[in-house]
């Protein structure tokens, strides 16, 4: 009898791939946060993201599926601020014990604009919050920083592999912010303002000293009235502003019309709330920056 069971426990093991029995389940609520915990999780964990590649986080409906992965996960790992109002439901659903982790603990969060308060229509406390806190490389410190502790939490044997995970990764978002500065610096100061879809790179802004103005608030959903287009056209042609830029994820129909109205030129696609698959221009988060900033410099130094 004992033997038998030994065969079988031994013939599971042979069935995984090698380490696949230690791995942490991790569930990202989307892209950009999975890239943060493969990151910093390197080999030990597992990571399934709920809104995949350019998806929309502000407005998803979950799957069974999901609840299926929350149920199996050991750590589910969300921004908070609002962004993911569908999310304590999904959790809620899926009866599971995985531990929460809030990656925006300990940043200092800004308000949504006085447009992103008049239509943004995130939800509970968070209401007044801008939820894009990782647009700012400093921030995204944080995020890593926080998912670091978290695994160490869950997982204490993978200490000094999260430890030395998070140190190389933090080399490069600092060489990240380094970079984004001195492309910020080629643009003449006067040319730091930019159109966008919707209010994502607040945090973007304060920390690089560009200007963002969008026809539509913090949450891609809320609706853009005439009046806010009529605004944002007013202001295009007030501050000579000289290009205006598409997202990944929103309907490039009203940037257009903006672009057709004023004579403004499409500068390109910004990446706001999520990574490309893997062929895309940002399948990272490092890409995603790097993308954005050489966008800009290329539509705004010339
Ligand atoms: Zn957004």
């Amino acid at each position: 009898m004992i033997r038998i069971a030994v065969v079988v426990l031994s013939l599971l093991a042979a069935a995984l791939p090698a380490g696949a029995q230690e791995r942490i389940g991790v569930v990202a609520s989307f892209s950009i946060l999975g890239d943060f915990v493969r990151s910093v999780g390197g080999d030990r964990v597992a990571v399934t993201t709920l809104v995949g590649p350019t998806g929309d986080v502000h407005v998803y409906t979950p799957s069974p599926r999901d609840a299926k992965q929350i149920a199996d996960a050991k750590l589910v790992v969300v921004n908070g601020l609002g962004l993911e109002g569908w999310l304590p439901r999904l959790v809620q659903s899926s009866g599971g014990k995985a531990t929460i982790v809030t990656v925006t603990k300990g940043i200092k969060t800004r308000e949504a604009d006085k447009d992103g308060e008049a239509h943004g229509h995130s939800h509970g406390d968070d209401e007044h919050t801008d939820p894009h806190a990782w647009q700012s490389v400093p921030n995204a410190r944080i995020y890593v920083a926080n998912i670091r502790d978290a695994l160490i939490a869950a997982d204490p044997a993978g200490e000094a592999s999260y430890r030395a995970n998070t140190e190389a990764y933090l080399a490069k978002l600092d060489a990240l912010d380094r970079d984004v500065r001195e492309q910020v610096a080629k643009i003449p100061p006067t040319a730091r303002k930019v159109i966008s879809t919707h209010d994502a790179f607040g945090y973007f802004a304060d920390a690089y000293g560009i200007t963002f103005i969008a026809p539509q608030g913090v949450s891609t959903e809320s609706e853009v009235s005439a009046r806010d287009v009529a605004r944002i056209i007013k202001q295009i042609r007030a501050s000579k502003i000289p290009a205006v830029f598409l997202e990944n994820i929103s309907d490039p129909r009203l940037i257009q019309r903006i672009a057709a109205e004023t004579g403004a030129k499409i500068g390109g696609t910004l990446y706001s709330d999520s990574l490309t698959a893997e062929n895309g221009d940002a399948p990272t988060y490092i890409d995603m920056v790097r993308h954005n900033i050489r966008t800009l410099t290329s539509a705004l130094a010339g």
